[in-house]
């Protein structure tokens, strides 16, 4: 069966996604021909340009159900949640300062609002519950007179837990509360319309949809008002100067189009072999704890504790052969286990010996049989070297 399977196999697809070779072909002629200045040149070269940058604006409008004149070009998500949630304070402070948030963001939202916090913000960080998720009721408990912006994200990195972000963006649209979410594990995954979905504010990023890497868009609905973070020529609408990265913009484009193509066959196919890759680990090893939601999360992501393993010793015995991760972060001096398994309330020691696998577009049956072959040996060798470590020590 291996000789069929690449090592390593890449089970990372949350952490970035390789570009797609249709998204390569598209961008190809824009570095080196086809070079224009899309936003200030008058000539052939700049128009050839904008009219590509025109037809990319059409594909993510598309994906995402809105107009071509609401999308405005960014570096990635850690950009475009910058300009929508400090943006969004900074425009709107006249009106109040309080900031609704929850525990499992990326660190892009959560360092935005602690930087807010230190300006005199007032930031709401809402927990969630067992399975990583908040409920409208939980945000509209939160909301005062004084609240200007809601930021939850769509679906978690590392969990897959999606949010009930209709539910959440309608009762903030309600009550006037601007709404912004961080769909960059979503979009391209799960049907997105931000008109129907009444969102505001929606970031995602070109590396984890197969398009290149340093590319993303901030959604940002007709006339909502926002202070850019990039001063300069007064590009984009004046949301974010800078001449545009073309060739990385016709990536973003194609990707787009690609997945609003792919989604409806893509994710049922992940999901069987994802459901096929948790049963068999789940059952075949016993004491592994799916942490997120069952129920409500992404097709293509599950994230798996293992009890009995020491944790540090899980990914250095496995990454040899499948490049997967863990939450943890290793800082200068330790492993931190991650933040968003702590809050769904596993302890430290299960948030270390957990790993994230996440499916991705190349993947095959053949890499998940190898792939449960693989760690189901390295979990009993850990286990077996983690008992005799305790027996010895009492
Ligand atoms: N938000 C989420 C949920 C992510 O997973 C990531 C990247 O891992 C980001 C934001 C940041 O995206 P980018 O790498 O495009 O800056």
């Amino acid at each position: 069966m291996s000789q069929r399977v690449q090592i390593p196999v890449y089970l990372d697809f949350n952490a970035t996604t390789p570009v797609d070779i249709r998204v390569f072909d598209a961008m190809q002629p824009y570095f080196v021909e086809l070079f224009g200045n899309a936003a200030s040149s008058s000539h052939g070269f700049g128009i050839q340009a904008r009219e590509a940058v025109d037809t990319a604006r059409q594909q993510v409008a598309r994906l995402i159900g809105t107009t071509p004149s609401e999308i405005v070009w960014t570096s990635g998500s850690t950009e475009s949640i910058n300009l929508a949630v400090k943006g969004a304070a900074d425009a709107h402070q006249a009106k109040g300062r309080h900031i609704i948030t929850q525990a499992t963001e990326h660190k892009a939202v959560l360092d935005c609002c602690k930087i807010l916090s230190n300006q005199g913000f007032d930031v709401t960080f809402l927990p969630t519950d067992g399975e990583g998720l908040v409920s409208a009721d939980d945000v509209v408990g939160a909301i005062r007179p004084d609240t200007i912006l809601c930021s939850i994200m769509w679906a978690n990195n590392e969990i897959g837990t999606v949010q009930p972000i209709r539910e959440i963006a309608l009762a903030c649209r309600a009550r006037g509360v601007l709404f912004h979410t961080d769909a960059t594990q979503a979009a391209g995954k799960l049907p997105v319309n931000v008109v129907e979905d009444s969102i505001d504010l929606l970031s995602l990023s070109g590396h984890k949809m197969y398009g290149p890497k340093g590319t993303g868009i901030l959604y940002v609905r007709k006339g909502t008002k926002l202070t850019c973070q990039l001063d300069g020529g007064g590009h984009e609408g004046g949301f974010r100067s800078g001449t545009l990265n073309v060739p990385g913009i016709i990536g973003v484009g194609a990707a787009c189009d690609l997945s609003r193509r792919l989604m409806a066959t893509e994710s049922p196919r992940l999901a069987a072999l994802r459901d096929k890759l948790e049963q068999e680990l789940v059952l075949g090893l016993g004491e592994v704890t799916v942490n997120g939601s069952r129920e409500n999360r992404l097709p293509h992501v599950t994230n798996l504790s293992f009890a009995g393993v020491n944790g540090l010793e899980l990914l250095p015995s496995i990454t040899d052969e499948v490049a997967v991760s863990s939450g943890s972060a290793c800082t200068s001096a330790s492993m931190e286990a991650s933040y968003v398994l702590k809050a769904l309330g596993r302890s430290e020691e299960l948030a270390y010996a957990s790993i994230r696998f996440s499916l991705g577009r190349k993947t095959t049956e053949a890499e998940i049989d190898f792939v449960i072959e693989k760690i189901t040996g390295v979990i009993q060798m850990l286990r077996a070297r983690h008992g005799a470590a305790l027996a010895q020590a009492t």
